[in-house]
C-alpha cells in the first residue's frame, strides 16, 4: 500500500516536471552541455548530468570540496577557542553534550560490506557511530562546524547556501574519521590467527548520507554559530592572517 502509493506521487512529480518549461543548455557559465530535462534522462531543468552529480557529491553545483589545507587555519583557531570555553560558555556546553549524546545513541556500527542497501538514515547514523568508535571528541565535531561556517564566510569565492556548507561539514568530518581503521582478530582452535572484522571509519557516502551526517552534527550546533562565529574568524585571522582571495590590508 505504501509503495504503491509513492508510485503515484512520483508518477504525478514527473508529470507536473515535464509540464514546467526548463532549459535547454546548463545555466553555468561555459557549460554548455544540454540540461538532464533536455536530453530526457532525468529532471534537472536548469543543470546538466555532470554539474548534477557534482552537486550531490559536494553540495554545490560548481564549488568543490575545501582540502584539509584551506580548512586547517579555521579549524586551528576553532579548536582552540572551544577548548578554552567547553566549561564556562552555555551555548558550547549544551552543543557538546547534544553531540556526547548523539554519538552515544547511534548505537552499534556495522562491517562496510553490510551498508549496502541500508536507507540513508541508517547509513549516517552509523556513521556517527564510527565517529564515537574512532574515538573522535565532541569538541572536535563543535570545532568543525564552527570552522567551516568560518572559512565559508571569509572566502569571497565560496558558495553560501545552507545546502554547502552541510555537505562541507560531513565532508570535514569523513575526512578526520577516515585515516581509521580497525581490524579484529581472534583466534581459531587451533590457535591460528583468524581476522574476525575489519572497521573503516566512513565508507565512501553517498549524498543523501552526508547531508544526513551533516544535518545531525549542525543542528546542535546552531546557537554555537550565532554566537561565536564572528569571535572564531577574529581569531583565525589574528593567528594566521585573513582570506589569501582577500585583498591585504582592506
Ligand atoms: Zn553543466
Amino acid at each position: 500500500m505504501k509503495d504503491a502509493r509513492r508510485t503515484i506521487s512520483r508518477k504525478s512529480l514527473r508529470t507536473r516536471i515535464a509540464a514546467l518549461e526548463g532549459l535547454p543548455v546548463c545555466v553555468l557559465p561555459f557549460c554548455g552541455r544540454p540540461t538532464m530535462n533536455a536530453a530526457g534522462n532525468g529532471v534537472a531543468l536548469f543543470h546538466c548530468r555532470r554539474h548534477v552529480e557534482h552537486k550531490a557529491r559536494h553540495g554545490s553545483h560548481w564549488h568543490g570540496t575545501y582540502s584539509a589545507a584551506e580548512l586547517k587555519p579555521y579549524l586551528a583557531a576553532a579548536t582552540s577557542y572551544v577548548r578554552h570555553r567547553s566549561e564556562i560558555d552555555p551555548f558550547i556546553k549544551a552543543a557538546l553534550n547534544t553531540i556526547a549524546l548523539l554519538l552515544e545513541e547511534a548505537g552499534p556500527t556495522e562491517i562496510a560490506t553490510r551498508l549496502k542497501g541500508m536507507p540513508a538514515t541508517k547509513r549516517a547514523r552509523i556513521a556517527l557511530a564510527r565517529l564515537r568508535v574512532a574515538g573522535i571528541k565532541p569538541e572536535r565535531i563543535v570545532a568543525i562546524v564552527l570552522a567551516v561556517t568560518a572559512l565559508i564566510e571569509e572566502d569571497p569565492g565560496s558558495h553560501r547556501t545552507k545546502e554547502f556548507r552541510t555537505v562541507q561539514i560531513a565532508k570535514a568530518l569523513h575526512r578526520l574519521a577516515s585515516g581509521y581503521h580497525r581490524v579484529w582478530e581472534l583466534q581459531d582452535e587451533r590457535g591460528q590467527l583468524k581476522k574476525v572484522a575489519e572497521l573503516h571509519a566512513f565508507p565512501r557516502s553517498s549524498g543523501p548520507v552526508l547531508r544526513l551526517i551533516g544535518k545531525a552534527v549542525e543542528q546542535p550546533c546552531e546557537w554555537v554559530v550565532e554566537k561565536h562565529l564572528s569571535a572564531v574568524l577574529a581569531l583565525k585571522v589574528k593567528r594566521y592572517g585573513r582570506h589569501p582571495a582577500l585583498p591585504a590590508g582592506a
